[in-house]
């Protein structure tokens, strides 16, 4: 059977960080450029979103909470209280700030984050991006945050992204969307340690030019799939035979930033995208800048951690 695609959102600026909550089966995103968090109710079909005065580029719920999540706004990653319902958040506390080691890097922004298992946060960042949508480069740090203390990982990240843990909870699989490639590390999922990281997949070796990898998930096959920004497309890639494309789905969108599995059988594969200009190129909605729904893809997703205190 042939994946069937379906626009259920439109008029997205900068769609990012689909995650989809287990506990509420509901999909939650932000819109970074449009400064919003937004939750959308399958059910229902109902879109919702708060606003913030600057940049958001994750949303996460706490885990066993109603109502909160960590977010995270500009180089902060903070803590906020949404009915889900308002157009504005009814309480916003810092938790930590990044990046402000030097003035260039206090230009930076956060960018893509998830939770592992244990509920402990991973956020990278990137650096300014200017008027023709190219990013200033290496000026990224890769973080986590947990028990109320942040760790850096590394550092001289062009744009952070990414983002998927194996099923046995010992690799790590990330994405420098600059880089072109998709990377592994090994994952201690007891002390939040990663190490020896190295390449799974390359862009340019697999004919895949002209595109970045950007956000990813991971479904229960251990295959990737990763939206391919500026490529028109998904990829699906084997996680455990390096450089190995599986499989392509093509969308209306060029913009490809996200994916995440949701549904009450983590069998729906939600797919963010952008309309911003690089390099004056204008894309008119609605195929660019929606959210996309593809069913009929043969396989479900490993579920979404929450964030833990
Ligand atoms: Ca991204």
């Amino acid at each position: 059977m042939a994946p069937k695609i379906e626009r259920i959102i439109e008029n997205i600026e900068l769609g990012e960080g689909p995650h989809w909550d287990i506990s509420a089966q509901v999909l939650y995103f932000v819109d970074i450029f449009s400064k919003t968090i937004n939750k959308y109710d399958p059910s229902t079909k109902k879109h919702t979103k708060a606003h913030f005065d600057t940049y958001v580029s994750f949303i996460i719920p706490v885990e066993g909470e109603v109502n909160k999540f960590v977010v995270g706004l500009g180089r902060h990653i903070v803590f906020v209280v949404w009915d889900g319902e308002s157009d504005k958040v009814e309480e916003i506390k810092m938790l930590a700030e990044v990046d402000h080691q030097s003035p260039e890097s206090m230009e930076n922004r956060l960018n893509d984050a998830k939770c592992d298992t244990s509920g402990r946060l991973w956020a990278g960042t990137m650096g300014v991006e200017k008027i023709n949508g190219q990013v200033k480069p290496n000026m990224g740090s890769f973080y986590s945050y947990a028990d109320r203390k942040l760790k850096k990982h590394f550092n001289q990240i062009g744009i952070s992204n990414g983002l998927a843990w194996s099923r046995d909870n010992k690799k790590l699989f990330y994405i420098d969307s600059m880089k072109g490639t998709i990377d592994q590390l090994d994952f201690d999922s007891s002390n939040g340690d990663i190490s020896n990281r190295r390449t799974l997949f390359t862009f340019e070796k697999n004919q895949l030019n002209g595109c970045l990898p950007d956000g990813m998930t991971i479904d229960e096959d251990e295959n990737l799939w990763v939206a391919c920004f500026n490529g028109n497309k998904v990829i699906k890639i084997d996680s455990k035979n390096p450089e190995t494309l599986l499989d392509t789905i093509s969308l209306p969108a060029k913009q490809v930033t996200s994916v995440a599995w949701g549904g009450s059988n983590l069998d729906e594969l939600y797919v963010t995208s952008a309309k911003f200009l690089v390099d004056g190129i204008v894309l008119n909605p609605p195929d660019h800048g929606s959210i996309y729904k593809i069913t009929g893809l043969g396989t479900k997703g490993l579920p979404m951690s929450n964030f833990r205190f």
